[in-house]
């Protein structure tokens, strides 16, 4: 399944096989509460589905991480992500690192900056790809950024490129309810 269809909602969730004619109920088959959509998707009250976001959110952190994401960008993620997604929020990235005041007040007015900009656009929409193109900005406001940091804008792309596969990640989790592993599964499930 393409992501453009993930995005757009035209992915094979309940409501949407259920408009079809394939599936008993346009709800949620895990929580019951509401039509499954990708919004609600990203917001499904269910522990276990909860639990599928967070492991995805921390991956998409730590891969982020691996990039030289700074510490700082990181823990603005993590809140507004945890805030989109509905998960309790664990201050994983709580910067620890020592700067000189002048620096510490640069970045962090650069990246202040760049999450209000953010939250404009929307951090439901940071998942499907809508990414502030000035996120670069706040990656290059350390001048000390590592040698083995990729390009800025690389960066950039890499953020769009990670931001979108933990929607499609998300997705995953909740669709083995939906449709189970295999095409076999899934042909009993619909039947249900
Ligand atoms: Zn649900």
């Amino acid at each position: 399944m393409t992501v453009v269809k993930l995005i757009h909602d035209w992915a094979p969730n309940s409501r949407f096989i259920h408009k079809q004619g394939r599936y008993k109920s346009p709800n949620c088959p895990r929580c019951k509460l509401g039509q499954e959509d990708t919004s609600h998707i990203l917001m499904c009250t269910d522990p276990e589905v909860i639990l599928n976001r967070f492991k995805c959110l921390l991956t998409l952190l730590e891969i982020l991480k691996s990039y030289h994401t700074l510490i700082h960008i990181l823990a603005s993620f993590e809140y507004k992500l945890c805030c989109v997604l509905g998960i309790p929020f664990n201050r994983l990235f709580a910067p620890v690192t020592a700067l000189d005041i002048q620096t510490k007040i640069a970045l962090l007015a650069s990246i202040r900056h760049q999450t209000r900009h953010q939250t404009i656009i929307g951090w439901d929409l940071f998942i499907k790809g809508y990414i502030l193109v000035n996120w670069q900005a706040a990656f290059m406001a350390l001048t000390t950024q590592s040698s083995e940091a990729p390009l800025p804008h690389i960066w950039t792309n890499y953020l769009s490129f990670e931001a979108i596969t933990l929607l499609q990640d998300i997705w995953k989790g909740g669709n083995i309810f939906l449709h189970g592993t295999t095409k076999q599964e899934s042909k009993l499930r619909e039947r249900m």
